[in-house]
């Protein structure tokens, strides 16, 4: 999820190594560490923390001399940030080193296979198998052992690879994470990104999903996923290193928004096996439940909302939802047959903590959703299920938000299977539904050119509302907190049926309305809401799927996103409301990425 850099060249490696590490730090991590080939072996150094105490280290270490070396900023999926589980890692006999970023999703199977064998692990982490079986393969031919090895992983990865028997040679797979190869004079490169290597060389070739490679200091050697050697020309980058490192987007939050069907993804596929939900993390009674309260802060209470609706739906068990700071003073009643689902990307906010603190001292069990390892609610929580977004940087949350709607959907559909809830029809169709769900994000990002221009038309309102039913309420909660947060606009959200109640007042002539119309069963319900409004002179722009045409008739503008299973649609409802508030911002020339007086991660109360 993180950095990988590799080089090969003529000048001592780990100078090249950290300064490239350094570049990489933008995508966030929590550890770091390189390998360098020497003539004594492979050496590496490896720890927790910044690159910067790496370095420290590295000064340290006098037997680091070699011109081949590869380098890794991790951030934790499997095994807490500890300094063992930082990478790289070495194959028991020292031969191989790697370092990776993605996910090896089957990875228990085969620890299991070799322990068997009598190989020994020394770490907690996915990786570490990688490197195990290229050892246990290995009978001279480098190629034909990452070969062999590649072929029984499951998941996603991009490897840099030394081994101690081919001085000045790196070796590089790539499947669904990226990795590219940066072409200099005397000396060849692979990174993450070309953040990394902009300094070096502007020449790079992207390796593409199954490809394998090899580079020295004076070739670059690539084959393609059925092992042929392919020929690939570099293209030249003309990126400065503000725009590498936001992939060439001008914020971090719209490649944030960009990368959403790679985080449902990662965050979906690897729990999903043989057509079953596995959720390997949680052993959970559910029959013991009577209840099950979630709570949280901000989108991440928003995302609770959804689960709210889609939990009690499937499970019938009553589901509330509760902002955090709210519930960790209100003494509620709850006690062991309740469960305390408790939602936070980084693991660190402190309302967050405090009512999983409360939930545990009334004898609740607590399960906990975040994105960060090892963060504080993961250790204090019961169990845990991490969305595997990967580091996000932009302060609104993005891909954060729609992977933790994601682990909720998957939650409630294991759960009900658990209770005996879900019929094997309903079962089948919701697992479906939720495989689709990357591919139905990326339509949704389609959508982009046409918020664009709306965003133009509408930017300077001075209120904007956002009207919904159900789950479709629960959306319109978050894209009204999205506009907010980054666009300074005043916005509210409501449930469509309160407008009449009073709100209502505020709409007059030129007011602009966002109707969320996902919501199958209620559609004709909003559809006599936004007739309500339209009598006052609003204008309407409506979400609506693509299958209900019938919205054309009553909305000034249709935004349509794909049709989805009827509980799952909050995932690509959400992107055109991303865009929207993201393109308004933009407008407004607002600081999008850092907007005023918001933190990314709020460790205070
Ligand atoms: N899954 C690996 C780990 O947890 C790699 C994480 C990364 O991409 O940085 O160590």
């Amino acid at each position: 999820m993180c950095g990988i850099i590799g080089y090969t060249g003529s000048d001592p490696a780990v100078p090249i190594l950290l300064d490239g590490l350094k570049k990489l730090e933008y995508r966030g991590y929590d550890s770091a560490g390189i390998a360098v080939q020497t003539k004594d072996g492979l050496h590496m150094i490896k720890a927790s923390g910044k690159v910067e105490h790496l370095a420290a280290l590295a000064a340290q270490a006098p037997d680091l001399e070699g011109v081949c070396g590869i380098g890794h900023t991790r951030w934790a999926t499997h095994g807490s940030p500890t300094d063992i589980n930082a990478h790289p890692h070495m194959s028991a006999d020292g031969r191989f080193a790697i370092v990776h970023n993605g996910i090896i999703e089957n990875y228990l199977e085969i620890k299991k296979d070799l322990e068997e064998k009598g190989v020994v692990f020394a770490s907690e982490t996915d990786t570490e198998v990688i490197v195990q079986l290229l050892a246990y393969y290995y009978d001279g031919d480098v190629r034909k052992s990452l070969t062999r090895t590649i072929r029984r992983l499951e998941g996603s990865y991009a490897l840099a690879v030394l081994c101690a028997d081919v001085p000045g040679t790196v070796f590089a797979a790539r499947m669904s994470s990226p990795l590219i190869v940066g072409v200099g004079a005397g000396e060849n490169y692979f990174a993450s990104d070309i953040t990394a290597l902009i300094r070096h060389t502007k020449d790079v070739i992207d390796l593409e999903d199954g490809e394998t490679a090899e580079i020295s200091p004076d070739s670059v050697v690539i084959y393609d996923r059925y092992g042929s050697r392919t020929e690939k020309a570099p293209r030249h980058i003309l990126w400065d290193i503000a725009a590498a490192e936001k992939g060439g987007y001008d914020h971090f939050m719209m490649k944030e928004i960009m990368e959403q069907p790679q985080a449902l993804q990662a965050t979906i596929v690897p729990r999903i096996k043989g057509g079953q939900i596995v959720l390997d993390s949680v052993e959970l009674d559910m029959t013991k439940f009577d209840r099950i309260l979630i709570t949280a802060c901000g989108s991440a209470y928003h995302a609770g909302c959804v689960g709210r609706i889609v939990i009690e739906s499937l499970c019938r068990i009553p589901v509330e939802a509760e902002v955090a700071s709210e519930f960790r003073y209100r003494d509620a009643v709850i006690n062991e047959k309740t469960l305390v689902i408790v939602i936070s990307q980084s693991g660190e906010t402190a309302d967050t903590i405090a009512a999983l603190k409360e939930g545990k001292n009334k004898g609740a069990s607590t399960l906990a959703i975040v994105n960060v390892v090892g963060s504080t609610i993961a250790k204090l929580a019961d169990q845990v299920i991490y969305t595997w977004a990967g580091p996000e940087i932009a302060v609104a949350t993005t891909k954060g938000y729609v992977t933790q709607l994601a682990i909720l959907d998957l939650f409630a559909v294991w759960a009900a299977r658990k209770l005996g809830r879900l019929d094997d029809a309903s079962y089948k169709k919701l697992v479906k539904g939720l495989k689709a769900l990357p591919a139905q994000a990326q339509r949704a990002l389609d959508l982009s050119a046409g918020v664009k221009r709306l965003a133009a038309l509408y930017h300077d309102r001075q209120s904007i509302f956002f009207i919904g039913r159900n789950l479709d309420y629960a959306l319109a909660m978050e894209g009204s907190l999205k506009l907010k947060e980054i666009s300074y606009l005043h916005s509210e959200a409501y449930a469509a049926g309160e407008l009449k109640h009073g709100t209502i007042a505020l709409i007059e002539p030129g007011r602009l309305v966002v109707a969320l119309c996902c919501c199958e069963r209620l559609y004709e319900k909003t559809a006599s809401n936004i007739q309500q409004v339209k009598a006052r002179g609003a204008t309407v722009l409506a979400v609506a799927q693509e299958s209900k045409r019938q919205v054309y008739g009553e909305a000034d503008h249709v935004l349509q996103v794909p049709d989805c299973h009827p509980l799952l649609f909050p995932v690509t409802e959400i992107i055109p409301l991303q865009l929207l508030a993201y393109y308004v911002a933009l407008e407004n020339g607002c600081d999008i990425d850092k907007p005023k007086n918001l933190a990314k991660s709020v460790t205070v109360e």
